[in-house]
């Protein structure tokens, strides 16, 4: 697929080995583009910083891992095809606080862990004015023009752009749970998740009406 300025994946894994990207670091842009459907900087962004945060944590390939994301955008996907956290193993929270940043840590079986945590430093931002412009949502930024030195920024700057930081990752403790029956629907969903005996979506996170044909 051919995204902004006419970069493809192959277009992005070759400049990426022109600049000297370690071969391991480009076969995961390769897995986590085709997973995405496409090369996005933000997710080209993310391959650095799960790569930095697994090395923070001295985590060895196949290693059982929690992430938290605390975007949306791109990140989710870096973490579920590299560190194989996961929206359904549950080892994947996705937080939608638009902060460009992850958090990496161990299972614990105590309230908190401890994790890393890799954000985008806005300070040593600075030294990348296309990945700044880009990143800052700028009218300035050009996507005809300016996506091949985005990508370079990107490829070349690698962790010179992110903040690295040790934290303590508070965790959800596991509930216990027996399986209840929505009083709307008829449906079996875990007691502790229904609101004054009704599911959830058959309350307020409701998302389709039924169609009679
Ligand atoms: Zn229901």
């Amino acid at each position: 697929m051919t995204i902004d300025g006419g970069m493809t994946t192959g277009k992005v894994l070759a400049q990426a080995a022109a600049l000297g990207v370690p071969e391991h670091m480009q076969r995961m842009i390769g897995r986590c583009s085709e997973f995405h459907t496409y090369s996005a900087p933000g997710l080209v962004m993310g391959v650095f910083m799960v790569d930095w945060a697994m090395e923070g944590l001295h985590a060895t390939p196949g290693e059982k891992l929690f992430a938290v994301s605390e975007t949306r955008k791109c990140l989710p996907d870096a973490l579920q095809v590299i560190a194989h956290c996961t929206i359904g193993n549950n080892r994947l929270r996705v937080l939608n606080a638009g902060r460009f940043a992850i958090a990496m840590n161990r299972p614990s079986t105590a309230a908190t862990s401890e994790g890393v945590r890799i954000s985008v430093d806005s300070a040593r931002l600075e030294a990348f004015p296309t990945l700044r412009a880009w990143f800052m949502h700028d009218r300035a930024f050009d996507r005809k023009t300016m996506t091949g030195p985005l990508f370079e920024e990107i490829l070349g700057g690698g962790r010179r752009f992110l903040a690295f930081e040790r934290v303590m990752v508070r965790f959800d403790p596991k509930q216990e749970w027996s399986a209840g029956r929505c009083d709307c629907c008829g449906e079996a969903v875990p007691k502790t998740l229904l609101r004054a005996g009704v599911c959830a979506a058959c309350g307020d996170q409701r998302y389709y009406e039924p169609q009679e044909f």
